[in-house]
């Protein structure tokens, strides 16, 4: 990915620090005109496909028309409204998986003060732009308190958003998060989303503009309490602390959560009286398990960074003053930066210039902070290579009678963001000659996004590898961790052309824990059976790379891979389809002789299902449920010839042939399962063509369904009857194929 050329985007950011990665590997690139949500792709040599998936959001027309008066007060004009069109201030991810759509919210604020939240599209996900959620402007204007000495013209209009962490009360409920807004007149205001936005509380840290803030992680202080520390910023040059203390629970029979009792409290405020510089960007480190946070910020040619420890009340105390170091080749400040773990108990912090260099500072616990030139200088050679490459390409691109004599340019980098594993940065930046003529690209405004890779390639595999093996074996790995994200990174990193072995022995690592022994036990709940197991963790993983590498050719990662590829297929089929049938066969005499029909057609789908997929332990378990269905209803079934089967099922035994269980919903003719398709298909006798539920095997006639928008299986949704049905639909509350969320069809 490093290697590939750029992507040019036109127009240039409205805020310095414009880049984002999400948890799913999406880049946003927020831009005056509008914001760029990319994907790489995982392509080989000889695939044409696009390097990158490229879609973006189109802002819905503005219902009221914005009064067009004459202004007589110079102190009144508002820059953003000079702009000829509404175009877009800033963008902030979400956590994964939050929105119903199973994607990261995108929170765009446009340069009018709209505040609208985006979720991806489920039309062709990968083509589409993304489409509005909510539209909060008006809901965030109706919650406005009135400060009556503010002379600001729009008091309540927003200037920028940022999510707080996700809340994991119990991985199986829903993870609400907290969205925080800051506006015009000092406030910053707090919303809850769990399914849907709530307003909760504000406070107003400030006497004017809020241009930013940013979160940090949660500390649980109690089972159902948590606290978390919002840092903000004012253009009058103020930056403060703000605690955030909540209460979370958790309905146990719906697992939906609630948010209670939001606290909020200003604990510091700073630079009232002195450095009335403003703060154009906020980076916080922040270890609150160990009681500490760091805040590093850029105010003008000062890079600022304060240590502050967190007391037993929770409150905050600053180990010393503000520490101060004065950039010394920028006049701009920085555009972003990161914290990047650390060194011998020195925090490192990796800041860009605007100017476009790497300013790379270690910090120690007490917030003393020492350059380290070595590698500030190794990070921006990096850097001046990019810009190197991308100005000859440039050149190479232009008209020959544009071309400009010059042999050199200036870069400006306006963002640059770390992928979620700090594996990969992608870099947004523009050139401009180093001379004083006319020179076709700075008219076009273009910029270039592009990436470096933070580690050598093919020397890092062991670690990855130690991350994968840790997350496989954390049973809750698919409720509580963004698995998409982590694999399009760490297959970004592992798949290369020019050598296999990287990948081959990550997917050999993985292949190791198929094997590893169900633990299916009585206790757990259907849905811990079906994607908790050790060896379905990995076959969902193994299933998900498939999906992710399917634009590769050529798809060579080594002998095994697509053995490995079925067998984890096969995992995940045996893995259910036991699940289901053992807890059908452990329900007391008198709940099963309840079951409905529908239920014991589905029952005798995965039991046949079973004797297909010829798994020892498996048949035994459908034998048991074939018998049990045979002496409780007599009249209603013959299943003689299964249970013969199942009884003397050796490796070698001859399939037998499959009795049609499902009745065409339009004429009523028996159903057959149609072999060989990729997603299971169905064809009645008079000829009608089903498709098929995933999890139930029945046929899709509801128009009750819900898909998987990364590999396509669609499923019966669950109603709020009581049934057998429902309860394995409402466990299955994944795909159970690649384990993403499912999302409504329609
Ligand atoms: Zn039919
Ligand atoms: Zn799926």
């Amino acid at each position: 990915m490093e290697d590939q050329s750029s992507i040019a985007l036109k127009s240039k950011p409205f805020l310095a620090d414009c880049v984002e990665w999400s948890q799913e590997s999406r880049l946003a690139v927020c831009v005056k005109n509008g914001v760029h949500i990319v994907t790489p792709v995982i392509l080989g040599m000889i695939s044409t496909g696009e390097k990158y998936n490229h879609v973006g959001i189109s802002l819905p027309p503005l219902e009221k028309k914005f009064d067009e008066t004459i202004i007589t007060d110079a102190d009144l004009v508002e820059t953003s409204y000079l702009l000829t069109e509404e175009g877009c201030r800033m963008a902030k991810w979400s956590p994964a998986g939050l929105a119903p759509n199973q994607s990261c919210f995108l929170a765009v604020v446009t340069t009018k003060h709209r505040v609208l939240i985006y979720q991806i599209s489920t039309r062709d996900a990968t083509n589409s732009d993304w489409q509005v959620y909510e539209d909060l402007t008006d809901r965030i204007k109706d919650h406005a308190i009135t400060h009556p000495e503010t002379t600001t013209p729009n008091p309540h209009h927003t200037l920028y958003v940022s999510w707080s962490k996700s809340l994991i009360p119990d991985p199986f409920a829903l993870k609400p998060v907290l969205f925080a807004t800051s506006n015009k007149t000092g406030d910053v205001c707090i919303w809850a989303y769990t399914d849907t936005f709530e307003y909760k509380t504000q406070i107003t840290p400030h006497a004017s503009f809020v241009n930013l803030l940013e979160w940090t992680q949660w500390k649980k202080i109690t089972d159902t309490t948590y606290i978390a520390y919002i840092v903000s910023a004012c253009t009058d040059g103020t930056m403060a602390v703000s605690s955030v203390r909540i209460q979370v629970s958790v309905v146990p029979e719906s697992g939906a959560t609630q948010i209670q009792n939001v606290e909020m409290q200003v604990l510091h405020t700073w630079f009232e009286h002195n450095d009335s510089a403003v703060t154009t960007l906020i980076k916080v480190h922040d270890e609150l398990e160990k009681g500490m946070m760091k805040i590093a910020i850029s105010k003008g040619i000062k890079v600022q960074i304060l240590c502050l420890n967190v007391k037993e009340n929770y409150t905050l105390e600053a180990a010393k003053d503000w520490q101060v170091y004065v950039l010394q080749a920028s006049v701009l400040g920085l555009s972003s930066g990161i914290w990047v773990g650390d060194d011998n108990g020195m925090d490192l912090f990796r800041g860009y210039t605007l100017e476009g260099e790497c300013v790379y500072l270690k910090v120690d616990p007490e917030g003393n902070m020492a350059y380290d030139n070595q590698m500030s200088i190794m990070w921006s050679t990096k850097l001046v290579q990019k810009y190197k490459r991308q100005w000859m390409e440039d050149q190479a691109k232009a008209d020959d009678d544009s071309i400009a004599a010059a042999s050199d340019a200036f870069p400006t980098l306006f963002g640059t963001s770390d992928s979620p594993n700090n594996i990969f940065t992608a870099v947004y930046f523009s050139l401009k000659a180093n001379l004083d003529i006319h020179y076709k690209g700075d008219h076009l405004e273009i910029a270039s996004l592009c990436f470096l890779l933070n580690r050598e390639r093919g020397e890092d595999v062991d670690s990855i590898i130690e991350m994968t093996t840790a997350f496989i074996q954390d049973p809750h790995f698919m409720f509580t961790k963004p698995v998409k994200g982590f694999l399009r990174e760490i297959l970004y990193y592992l798949v290369d052309d020019g050598d296999d072995e990287p990948m081959t022995q990550w997917i050999s690592t993985i292949a190791k824990y198929l094997n590893v022994p169900s633990t299916i036990k009585s206790v757990n709940k259907l849905t811990e059976r079906v994607y908790c197991e050790t060896n379905t963790i990995a076959a969902r993983i193994i299933n998900s790379t498939q999906l992710e590498l399917a634009e590769y050719k050529p798809p060579n990662f080594g002998p095994d891979y697509t053995s490995t590829c079925q067998k984890a297929k096969q995992i995940v089929q045996v893995n259910y389809v036991n699940a289901v049938l053992s807890y059908a066969n452990e329900l007391p005499e008198q709940d099963f002789s309840e079951l409905n029909q529908q239920d014991i057609t589905l029952l005798l789908l995965l039991a046949d299902f079973a004797l297909d997929l010829r798994d020892e332990a498996l048949i035994k378990q459908a034998l048991i449920t074939f018998v049990r269905i045979q002496d409780q209803f007599p009249q209603a079934y013959d299943l003689l010839t299964e249970i013969a089967f199942a009884t003397s099922f050796t490796a070698t035994s001859a399939a037998i042939d499959k009795k049609a269980r499902n009745k065409c919903p339009v004429c009523e003719a028996n159903v057959h399962f149609i072999d060989g398709a990729s997603n299971p298909l169905a064809q009645c006798e008079a000829g009608h063509f089903w498709e098929i539920c995933s999890v139930t095997r029945t046929v899709l006639h509801s128009p009750n369904v819900q898909k998987c928008l990364f590999c396509k299986a669609k499923s019966l949704r669950p109603t709020n009857e009581d049934t057998f049905t429902n309860t394995v639909l409402k466990s299955c509350c994944k795909c159970l194929y690649c384990g993403s969320g499912w999302i409504s069809s329609n």
